[in-house]
């Protein structure tokens, strides 16, 4: 799965890479003045995020057979091989996939997080600010427009019913038919838009595990996968009602994974094993070649500016982001180098418990994760995570630890890392007891810091995640 993703002009020996470019001039000189074609671009962007979809259950990414739908549409457009969330939790990896900045830097760390959204443009408004008619479905509470996702969007549909037996902040939700309805209802209402932006948010394979029938009696011993399976058929249910099939540039991605039960971790937010970091990265549209697959690291932070390209549409002169654009590798141009290094946290251990936070960097395919103890993994020979390398290789332990200690990505924001660090110190208990109290957003926890709390993996703590 970790191939090195090696650029075969870089690997070319040089006669023949002169041999090729005097082919090229023969055949394509008389042409060189010539402006090159116009890139196709999008009319219309559907993102639809599906909530706690583990890659490994979308066939494309592991062979299992229980997304047709979804495999379908990324073997019509492209997919991200190694796409991963930056932070295992709901709103925060929304916050970064919506506004193209890392947790870090946003201050969104939990499902709790203040609703402060960064000054720079989120995509609704973005694209509203292109002419774009924009409208929002989300079926979960935790993405409310209280947490400041609703900026730019025309409507934004967050009624939320409480579900039967719902008892938690992240279990009220709204069934996906529902939101589905609304969906399309206002879909239908719009035939006649120039260019519209639809964010549907499908709740499905989110706990408690209880798929419908046909889904309920298939998977009775894998209730996660029928939830699967189930949110499968609703993705293809939205996408025959659009209309401008052609036209759209469609996304389809996760916030995060599920523990399963893997690491010692039943659900997500808390470890951040591959369990809950691998996301789908799915994107059709025009322009994207049917079949590509993007090897590199690549993360939720890249969709906006991305997207943006795709859709021909210019960032406006304050949006700033950190995300790379895979606009060109889409198209089957050069794409992201393989070792671009790619960051996540979980700081719900810290800020909930008063436990360590835990702070990943990854790197082609190594994985260095930042805690009381250690741990490296090489992804290629390792893929579950099973053998810690972090004794046996010291220096590439050092070497990533090295580069988590600075910006795991340099952004185009002024913002600096650790935007707090002239206050007062207090200690990490301390400290996540104020901010728990006062809500504060937490930008002055930087990539490098770690608290001095217990290692939140310890089997007597995982156990009582949710
Ligand atoms: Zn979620």
């Amino acid at each position: 799965m970790y191939a090195e993703r090696r650029d075969p002009e870089l690997t070319m020996p040089p006669i023949q890479k002169a041999l090729l470019a005097g082919l090229l001039t023969v055949l394509f000189g008389a042409c060189s003045a010539a402006p090159p074609p116009p890139v196709a671009t999008a009319r219309h962007l559907v993102l639809v995020t599906i909530d706690t979809l583990r890659a490994d259950r979308v066939g494309v990414y592991s062979g299992i057979d229980l997304t047709p739908r979804v495999d379908g549409i990324a073997r019509a457009g492209a997919m991200a091989q190694h796409a991963m969330s930056h932070v295992p939790v709901t709103r925060s990896a929304h916050a970064t996939l919506l506004s193209g900045r890392l947790p870090w830097e946003l201050g969104v760390r939990d499902n709790l997080a203040p609703a402060e959204q960064p000054s720079s443009p989120l995509l609704a408004e973005i694209l509203k600010g292109a002419g774009f008619r924009t409208e929002a479905f989300v079926s979960s509470i935790v993405l409310d427009r209280r947490g400041g996702f609703s900026r730019g969007f025309d409507q934004y549909d967050d009624n939320s019913p409480k579900t039967a037996g719902a008892d938690l902040l992240e279990t009220l939700q709204k069934p996906g038919p529902e939101t589905l309805r609304a969906a399309t209802a206002w879909l239908e209402s719009q035939r006649g838009a120039e260019r519209l932006c639809l964010w549907l948010h499908l709740y499905e394979p989110h706990d408690p595990f209880e798929p419908p029938e046909p889904y309920a009696s298939r998977y009775k011993d894998r209730p996660y996968d029928g939830e699967v399976a189930y949110v499968d058929a609703l993705v293809d249910d939205a996408l025959e009602r659009l209309g401008h099939k052609e036209q759209t540039l469609l996304a389809v991605t996760s916030d995060h994974g599920e523990g399963l039960g893997d690491h010692e971790e039943t659900l997500h937010g808390f470890v951040v094993y591959q369990t809950t970091l691998a996301v789908p990265l799915i994107l059709r549209g025009p322009g994207i070649g049917s079949g590509g697959k993007i090897a590199a690291n690549v993360g939720l932070v890249d969709f906006l500016p991305t997207a943006l390209d795709l859709l021909g549409v210019a960032a406006p002169q304050d949006f700033q982001h950190s995300g790379a654009n895979l606009a060109a590798a889409l198209r089957g141009g050069p794409g992201p180098t393989a070792d671009s290094p790619q960051y996540a946290e979980s700081l719900v251990p810290l800020l909930h418990f008063g436990w360590s936070d835990l702070r990943v960097l990854q790197r082609g395919s190594w994985k260095y994760v930042l805690a009381p103890r250690p741990e490296l993994y090489d992804l290629a020979s390792d893929p579950h995570e099973q053998r810690n390398l972090v004794d046996d290789q010291k220096e590439r332990a050092a070497a990533l630890r090295g580069t988590l200690a600075r910006p795991a990505r340099a952004g185009t924001s002024g913002r600096t890392v650790g935007r707090g660090a002239d206050r007062p110190r207090r200690s990490a208990r301390t400290a996540w007891r104020a901010r728990l109290r006062e809500r504060q957003p937490v930008h002055d926890l930087d990539p490098g810091r770690r608290s001095e709390g217990q290692d939140p993996r310890l089997p007597s703590i995982v156990g009582r995640n949710g």
